[in-house]
């Protein structure tokens, strides 16, 4: 039975006895405790294993986007600086870490990953305070992942020969390495562990508005013991990222984040002998057909869209559903969404937290703005927004055409855009027709009919009937403009390697 419902029904809401009625349901705050994150009031770079300032001294702050209170300062990293991470760098990657033998390059990972395993609560609660996500994601998702990636990669350490079979896999150098603020404690484990599996050093720019859990994975550096150089981050704004790209001592370059940087630096590369990855953005269409378990598909919907506040680069942005099943579906989702917790990301009850920074904020608004402006109907479930804090309620639209920009346009914030089809030929030509390709959803019951999509899909990873799923074994990157190379698994680790023959 399907029930529809007023939005005055919808709050406080959540799901009771199963018929569709939601029963009025209040929770305690359940915040989780800050003080086990010990915050310094100002943060340097971390350049040859020391804590250094700027060159110039400058600092930045960074905030708390669900509070807009300053958390520290951090140092402003200049060229000069980046430069002087770079010869730290390479000094360690000739001196020490190029040549260890890979049992011993293991030993400093498994530690690594050990390390983040037991100060896990400490990264996830500063996480959370830095990037406004929900301490629930950043404790159950971001932060294992993280350690999850240093056990794997640590295993093939010593094992390069059998990863690459009758080759032999030689380090590139130094990695100059620049991450996104979405995950950012993910992205940098994404980086660093596979290149210092395979025997490079690391110059790593995190995102100037969440730069604290690598600062804070500094501190294990040095608890590891590991090399000093190994692993060098510097801060600082968009441009000094730039001239780690463009730095001669570079040997290759790994970047996650926005496509309009991604090409910004695969100019800056072309013509050296730099190898690139690149992870940039998507626009994932997440199919449902008329035969899939839907109150399954809701809930994958929902964490397609609405996991880390939907700046994700794969998130399911569009809802593609079959005629048949739209309104049944659409109930079902307004219903679910009447549920989600917005609110502080401390809290371990909140589903979705704070958007990562006010510029953020401006352009969803901007762009569920063009939504409504070009006629598609939007829905947000009745909730309370905190009064201070960069927060967006979750929103979903239908009657959506594929020339409107929510259709088109990276959002990254908790926006869904929901289109129709009639035949798997209309699914694959509408989830296909965006110059994006990095990840879709699949939901139907029939096995066959999730592998001729998967053969039809232009996307680097296509989830069926689940969505939003990661392990480090699995190769994660995307087609045309979503970027090129693999992060993850084996695939992973080929970024880093020059591959020789015996
Ligand atoms: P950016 O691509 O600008 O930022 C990603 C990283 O690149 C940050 O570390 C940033 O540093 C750095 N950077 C910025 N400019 C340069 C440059 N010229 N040369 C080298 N590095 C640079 O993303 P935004 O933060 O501006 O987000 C804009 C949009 O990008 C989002 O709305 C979203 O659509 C998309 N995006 C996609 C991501 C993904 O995972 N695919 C991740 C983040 C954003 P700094 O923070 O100092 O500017």
């Amino acid at each position: 039975m399907t029930v529809t419902k007023t939005d005055a029904d919808r709050v406080p809401a959540s799901w009771g006895l199963g018929d569709g009625q939601a029963i009025p349901w209040d929770y305690a705050p359940a915040p989780e405790n800050r003080e086990i994150v010990h915050l310094k009031d100002r943060y340097g770079l971390f350049i040859g294993g020391r804590d250094v300032a700027a060159s110039d001294d400058a600092v930045f702050t960074t905030v708390n986007p669900a509070s807009e209170e300053p958390l520290a300062e951090v140092a402003r990293g200049t060229a000069a600086d980046m430069d002087r991470a770079v010869r730290a760098a390479r000094l360690a990657f000739r001196r020490r870490w190029g040549g260890l033998p890979g049992r011993e390059r293991a030993k400093y990972l498994f530690r690594i990953a050990r390390i983040l395993q037991e100060r896990s609560r400490e990264f996830a609660v500063l996480e959370t305070m830095d990037s406004g996500k929900p301490i629930k994601e950043s404790r159950d998702v971001d932060v294992p992942l993280a350690a999850a990636h240093f056990w794997y990669y640590a295993g093939w350490a010593d094992k390069l020969e059998y990863a690459f079979p009758g080759r032999v896999a030689r380090p590139l150098g130094v990695a100059g390495q620049i991450i996104p603020w979405n995950f950012p404690l993910l992205m940098l484990a994404w980086k660093i562990a596979p290149a210092l599996a395979a025997g490079n050093t690391v110059v790593l720019k995190p995102a100037s508005t969440t730069p604290l859990t690598a600062l804070l994975f500094a501190d294990v550096c040095r608890q590891a013991d590991l090399p000093s150089g190994v692993v060098n981050i510097v801060t600082g704004p968009g441009e000094v990222g730039m001239s780690l790209v463009r730095h001669p001592g570079v040997d290759k370059v790994a970047f996650t984040g926005s496509t309009e940087i991604g090409r910004r630096i695969a100019a800056g590369v072309a013509g050296s002998n730099k190898a690139l990855t690149l992870e940039l953005g998507g626009k994932a269409a997440n199919i449902v057909f008329d035969d899939a378990p839907l109150d399954q598909a809701v809930e994958g919907i929902v964490n397609g869209i609405y996991f880390n506040q939907g700046e994700v680069c794969c998130a399911g942005s569009r809802l593609l559903v079959q005629e048949s099943v739209v309104q049944p579906l659409i109930d079902k989702l307004k219903d679910r969404l009447s549920t989600i917790r917005v609110g502080d990301p401390l809290d371990k009850n909140t589903d979705v937290g704070a958007i990562n920074s006010r510029a953020q904020l401006e352009k969803i608004t901007e762009l569920v703005a063009s939504g409504v402006a070009e006629g598609a109907e939007m829905y947000q479930p009745a909730c309370d927004l905190p009064d201070r804090g960069y927060f967006f309620r979750p929103t979903l639209f239908t009657n959506v055409a594929q020339s409107h920009r929510i259709a088109r346009e990276e959002i990254f914030g908790p926006v869904l855009s929901v289109l129709t089809f009639r035949t798997p030929e209309e699914a694959v030509e509408k989830a296909n027709n965006t110059p994006y390709g990095l990840s879709a959803g699949v939901w139907t019951e029939k096995g066959s009919r999730i592998l001729a999509m998967v053969r039809r899909l232009k996307a680097g990873v296509v989830w069926a009937n689940t969505f939003n799923r990661f392990d480090p074994t699995s190769p994660f990157g995307g087609y045309k403009e979503s970027g090129y190379g693999r992060e993850g698994g084996r695939h992973g680790l080929h970024a880093y390697v020059r591959l020789d023959d015996r």
